[in-house]
């Protein structure tokens, strides 16, 4: 059959009435039959527009053709030649607005399942030996550089395994007692099991990559220390984790949490299986979601997996406008997350005791574009209704961390916090540089692998005293 005939594969998935009971992985991924009949829809175009959609520089076109002959080893290792993180990436990816975007077929039909192919390889090849690969392409020659990463996010494990790959020794020091960043503490494990995680971080550390947990910079060292201590370059990637709230009256109620809290007590301190672990959330009979982003739909899925009766999800604008992934927000709505869309507190309102009842809400219609390109939402006069509640999360976004600015000389940040770097992510302080949210503010995993790709690459010319490759010049590859 002609390959613009073949239908895109869809892969299976947890029935939404069973999965609402448990914290296991939604789809089931593609078994190897579907994988090579997916991969031979690739057209094979010969001067393919999908890697100029994947940050990280993937060679779409060589491992979907690899894939193809069922080479599925093949395949792996040219993924892992620019992506050392193809597990994570083929599940949370937003591959909707990057590599398959780009792609041909999508023009005329869906187009080629970029992101659940990666997701298969990765799966395959952890099923083979049990994970996901050790570093046999690091190498043997150290090149006598310490670098130093602060943060074990996707930023700085892409920059650590890199600067691995070069032959430098590299050091993550990370605050919490687990690697993984947001993907560890954030991403609940129905979208990316931790041990997924675990495995891709094992593979970063089978580089040589050192990890130090429990190390917060700005307190235990600066990053002046470490400069001082013998490291040759610093590289912040230490995220979006300030969480934003709202400033409303009566927010301080007991049962309103900030989606961070909400969803690191869950997935990362294991509150879904109080007593059993140590750390408790308040469950709530009515839970109310307030945000439209991807953030806001992983509260929403938790709060029904964690027993809830009624999940609202309250978001200013329309279904159009949300900044989740279609994917997140279908897999929210077939579970029965209850969307009030254009609609927006005014006020939370608790009981005597100071516990949240609910909250007052107005509704909200749609004007002018704003500086965002999206409608601007505006109050219906006399629209309040009151919407009953007794937690209440609150995912509206999140700030960049700011105790490596507050506690670095020199170090120059925009008046959203964000840490200045230029697009190689040098920052104003010889020797430190940065990448992923604390710099783009909270953005994308791929985008922070990213940049954390550039920064090891500028590091390494910086050290060797090599300049920076002019525009239009592609960039020399890890
Ligand atoms: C709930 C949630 C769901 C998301 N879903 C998606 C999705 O589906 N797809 C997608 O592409 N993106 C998603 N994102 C966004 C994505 O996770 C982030 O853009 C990405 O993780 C940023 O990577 P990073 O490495 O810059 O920072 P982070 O992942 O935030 O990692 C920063 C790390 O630095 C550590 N740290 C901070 N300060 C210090 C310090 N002073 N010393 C030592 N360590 C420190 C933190 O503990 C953390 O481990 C989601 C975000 C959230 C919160």
């Amino acid at each position: 059959m002609p390959r613009v005939k073949i239908d895109r594969h869809s892969m299976a998935e947890q029935d939404a009435a069973v999965r609402v009971g448990n914290f296991q992985e939604v789809p089931f991924g593609y078994d190897a039959e579907q994988a090579m009949a997916e991969a031979s829809r690739c057209l094979q175009c010969k001067t393919p527009t999908c890697m100029d959609g994947c940050p990280v520089e993937v060679d779409i076109r060589s491992f979907l053709l690899a894939v193809e002959a069922g080479k599925f080893a093949d395949a792996i290792g040219i993924i892992k030649n620019t992506n050392g993180l193809p597990a994570i990436c083929g599940r949370v990816c937003p591959q909707e607005t990057q590599c398959e975007e780009q792609c041909l077929l999508g023009k005329k039909k869906r187009p080629v399942a970029i992101g659940n192919l990666e997701r298969f390889l990765a799966d395959w090849e952890r099923g083979q030996n049990g994970s996901n690969g050790d570093a046999k392409s690091a190498p043997a020659a150290r090149n006598g550089h310490r670098i130093a990463i602060v943060g074990s996010g996707p930023a700085g494990l892409t920059c650590a395994a890199d600067l691995a790959r070069m032959g430098y020794d590299v050091t993550i020091f990370e605050a919490f007692h687990k690697a993984g960043g947001v993907l560890i503490y954030g991403i609940p494990e129905f979208r990316l099991p931790k041990s997924i995680v675990q495995a891709e971080v094992d593979y970063v550390a089978s580089m040589g990559v050192e990890f130090r947990y429990n190390h917060v910079i700005g307190k235990l060292d600066t990053v002046d220390e470490l400069l001082e201590q013998g490291y040759s370059a610093v590289f912040v990637g230490t995220g979006a984790g300030l969480p934003y709230f709202m400033g409303l009256p009566g927010e301080n109620a007991i049962g309103i949490y900030s989606a961070n809290e909400y969803l690191t007590r869950s997935n990362l301190m294991r509150a879904y299986d109080f007593p059993n672990a140590d750390t408790p959330v308040l469950r709530g009979d009515r839970v109310a979601v307030i945000g439209g982003g991807n953030v806001a739909m992983d509260a929403a899925r938790t709060a029904l997996r964690l027993g809830s009766r009624e999940v609202s999800l309250v978001y200013r604008r329309s279904r159009e406008e949300m900044p989740a992934r279609n994917e997140e927000i279908h897999h929210a709505e077939q579970e029965g997350v209850r969307f009030e869309y254009l609609c927006a507190p005014t006020r939370f309102e608790s009981d005597e005791n100071g516990w949240a009842r609910g909250m007052t809400c107005v509704r909200m219609q749609l004007g002018e574009p704003d500086d965002s390109g999206r409608r601007r939402p505006v109050v219906i006069e006399g629209s309040e209704f009151f919407l009953p509640a007794d937690v209440i999360v609150v995912a509206i976004g999140n700030g960049p961390n700011p105790l490596i600015a507050q506690t670095t000389a020199d170090i120059a940040t925009t008046k959203r916090g964000t840490i200045r770097a230029d697009k190689f992510g040098r920052t104003s302080k010889k020797g430190v540089y940065a990448g992923g949210d604390i710099v783009l503010g909270a953005a994308t995993v791929i985008l922070a692998m990213g940049a954390g790709k550039s920064a090891a690459r500028a590091i390494d010319r910086d050290l060797r005293g090599i300049p920076d490759p002019v525009e239009d010049e592609p960039a020399a590859t890890a």
